[in-house]
């Protein structure tokens, strides 16, 4: 197997991801526990607040909610090189080849050809024949375009997300990850990494809605954002658990990236060609689960092509085992997946409260944060129950 990246040169770009406990599950059996508690920090808690800091909701994560395993907030660039090196390791040094951009593929009943443009130069590299090609090129993918020309641009929400890295004191327990606000002004926060000073690097997400046509970045995570775009709408966010207006400060810079996702697509093989992570199904990052899933793909495309012996029928396999349930989630992030909870307190409190549970029931919560863990697959439960044993 050959991964061909366009890229020249892989960095560890990005700011903060989640890894829940459904796909860290599947990591741990590629042993990789250990480089992830090097670097990730184990996710205790996941809080919702009101715009006045107020908590809404708090449920514990991961190891502290009964799973097996934890779940992890990480450096992305970080989680990348820890699967680079895997990589590498297990498949040889010549595994991953950077710099080709792929451009186009024709396939027979027999095997499948890659084409590749290099990176830069733009000039014609010659074609790579083999059994199967599986598309992992992300949300602005050029195999799905060439299954869906039609398709166009991603799918805008009408929101800008502004992403950074500070360094900073622990806030909370130093493992709590928190959501603030509405649909109309939100911010996200969560500690990736321990520093040995005691600080640590804490993720942000400053988030807008801005209800205009799909900006020109239309899926660039590498953009430079401007602070001045969201800066002065956060300004009264100075909570006893958390300033974010100094949060926000203390980095050196940020991204912007629009909220958009793809609609789900009836299909993703053809023949021996297939769709796996971001390229199959783009999906908002409501819930943080855009990696994982990408991760539970992995695992049903490789448990497939070791069982089926004819490729057409692993490829096909795969597909009916995960189109369905992430074209679900897709949906589900549309209507801000378990976050919907912020809007809901929102349009139920508009005055503020002092007692979430003179607006609530304690039952209408859980169902909130329940369903949609069903939903994703990581219920307690569901976890234990796919958790196998590194022999399996
Ligand atoms: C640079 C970058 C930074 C990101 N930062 C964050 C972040 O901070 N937080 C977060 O939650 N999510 C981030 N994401 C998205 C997140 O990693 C994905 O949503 C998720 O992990 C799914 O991964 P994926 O492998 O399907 O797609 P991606 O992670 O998007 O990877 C797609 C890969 O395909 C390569 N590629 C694209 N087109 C071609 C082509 N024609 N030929 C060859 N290679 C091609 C890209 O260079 C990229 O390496 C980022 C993605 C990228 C590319």
């Amino acid at each position: 197997m050959r991964v061909f990246e366009a890229v020249p040169e892989i960095q560890t770009l990005g700011v903060g991801i989640n890894l829940l406990p459904h796909s860290v599950s599947e990591l741990w059996r590629l042993d990789l526990r250990e480089p992830l508690d090097a670097t990730a920090i184990r996710t205790g808690a996941l809080r919702y607040h009101a715009t006045d800091g107020k908590t809404i909701w708090s449920e514990p994560r991961g190891i502290d909610a009964g799973y097996p395993c934890p779940q992890y907030s990480i450096h992305r660039g970080e989680l990348q090189q820890i699967l680079l090196n895997t990589v590498l390791r297990e498949l040889g040094s010549d595994a991953v080849v950077t710099g080709r951009r792929f451009t186009h593929l024709s396939q027979t009943d027999k095997s499948v050809s890659a084409h590749f443009r290099e990176e830069g130069s733009g000039g014609a590299l010659e074609a790579v024949d083999g059994d199967c090609l599986i598309g992992a090129d992300g949300i602005m993918s050029t195999v799905r375009s060439g299954f869906y020309p039609d398709e166009g641009n991603p799918v805008y929400a009408g929101q800008i997300l502004w992403r950074g890295v500070t360094e900073a004191e622990p806030f909370a327990d130093g493992r709590t990850m928190v959501m603030i606000g509405n649909n109309a002004l939100k911010a996200v926060v969560y500690p990736i990494a321990a520093r040995p000073n005691g600080r640590q690097l804490i993720n942000w997400i400053a988030e807008r809605a801005i209800d205009k046509a799909l900006p020109q970045n239309k899926g660039d995570w590498n953009k430079p954002g401007d602070k001045a775009d969201f800066l002065e709408y956060f300004t009264n966010w100075h909570f006893d658990w958390l300033d974010m207006p100094k949060l926000f400060a203390g980095s050196e810079g940020c991204w912007e990236f629009p909220m958009v996702d793809r609609d789900p697509v009836a299909r993703w093989s053809f023949d021996r060609v297939t769709l796996i992570g971001d390229a199959a199904h783009a999906m908002r990052p409501n819930g943080s689960n855009g990696a994982s899933q990408a991760i539970l793909d992995a695992v049903a495309l490789a448990d497939a092509l070791h069982d089926e012996t004819r490729i057409e029928a692993a490829l096909k396999r795969y597909e009916t085992a995960r189109l369905a349930a992430t074209a679900a989630l897709t949906l589900s992030n549309r209507q801000t997946g378990p976050e919907v909870v912020l809007q809901m307190v929102h349009e139920r409190c508009p005055d503020g409260f002092d007692d979430i549970y003179d607006h609530f029931t304690e039952a209408e919560l859980t169902e909130i944060a329940d369903s949609y863990k069903q939903l994703a697959g990581f219920t307690t439960q569901q976890v234990a129950a796919a958790m196998r044993q590194p022999d399996e």
